[in-house]
């Protein structure tokens, strides 16, 4: 595997197929290629700009797609994908995905065959090795690729792949994970993959009732600072101590409570050690972990554990993200 697109490209089929897109003619159910092209855009996209995951190729530089979206999205911050992708943008994937992926990827795996928008099953060879053979197909086929409307699938495939969606969906992410590890080092990849097409969501906000039993324990004194926050002046604030963007993680051993001005100034960054310290004999005090830990969390060896992962956690966000010493 040189690059992501062809499990990126499963991904989106089976996406499709879970979601009921196709439209079911005779033994055939016929995916829309645009839906396909829209998913992969958007999947890289979340890659990129949101997670800032590298992509190198055989020659170490950035794929195609990355120059593409950069072409037409290099200003945006990339926390949101864009509801409606420009279609010139989505023309250039188009052109980019038959070039280079759904030939080859067709060969690979027999699971589809081309259509025309009349839902008619398209004459085309079977494997496109290079650039060179897709220009002579261009060629010999009157520039036919323009008119290829649906990938279509056979009923049994189809049928196979919504009976099996959990195992080939962890399948192909166990791929992309493996090959985006080569070449970066985040924690939680593959809950970053999970996210990066918005399907899944994970709890950020703290049950409010939480928060305030938290600035309770604290006795309204910030994890920071130390300062006593007087409810009559402002309000305490939950804080992810290792941000939520990088890990995903809202549960109590990563949440403190902080004054408004230690909040604001920490952001979305990673303190200093001291504080990782601070924040591990905290979730080891039995005064805590009796309140806010579930029962089965309680014990010695399962703090211990947590605190573990907490603290692995942090080296690696520490090296890979923006810190700041408060
Ligand atoms: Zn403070």
């Amino acid at each position: 595997m040189t690059s992501s697109y062809k499990p990126i490209i499963l991904k989106a089929l089976l996406h499709n197929v879970k979601n009921s897109k196709g439209i079911h003619k005779n033994n055939i159910i016929l995916i829309p290629i645009e839906n396909i092209v829209e998913y992969f855009f958007k999947f890289n996209y979340a890659l990129m700009k949101r997670y800032r995951l590298q992509q190198l190729n055989n020659r170490k530089s950035n794929v195609v797609i990355y120059k593409i979206i950069d072409k037409f999205y290099g200003n945006e911050s990339g926390l949101k994908t864009p509801k409606k992708i420009a279609s010139k943008a989505l023309k250039k994937t188009r052109n980019l995905l038959f070039r280079h992926v759904l030939f080859l990827l067709r060969a690979d795996a027999h699971i589809y065959d081309f259509f025309t928008e009349d839902q008619n099953k398209m004459d085309l060879p079977s494997q496109i090795k290079n650039e060179r053979e897709f220009q002579e197909l261009l060629r010999k086929t009157n520039s036919e690729i323009k008119d290829i409307t649906y990938l279509g699938i056979n009923r049994d495939i189809h049928n196979f792949m919504l009976r099996q969606a959990p195992i080939l969906e962890s399948a192909l992410l166990a791929l992309l994970v493996q090959f985006l590890e080569k070449v970066n080092t985040v924690p939680n990849l593959s809950q970053k993959l999970l996210v990066a097409t918005e399907e899944y969501h994970f709890q950020r906000n703290i049950p409010e009732g939480e928060k305030q039993r938290l600035f309770e324990y604290q006795q309204d004194i910030c994890f920071y600072c130390g300062k006593k926050v007087d409810p009559q002046q402002e309000k305490m604030q939950a804080d992810h101590f290792i941000p939520y963007t990088y890990i995903f993680e809202s549960q109590i051993w990563n949440i403190v409570g902080a004054c408004p001005q230690c909040n604001l100034k920490k952001s979305n960054r990673i303190t200093q050690e001291t504080y990782l310290d601070k924040i591990v004999s905290r979730n080891r005090d039995p005064a805590f972990s009796a309140q806010f830990f579930k029962p089965y969390d309680q014990s010695e060896s399962s703090i211990k554990a947590l605190n573990i992962l907490l603290e692995n956690l942090y080296m690696s966000c520490r090296i890979y993200f923006k810190s700041i010493d408060l």
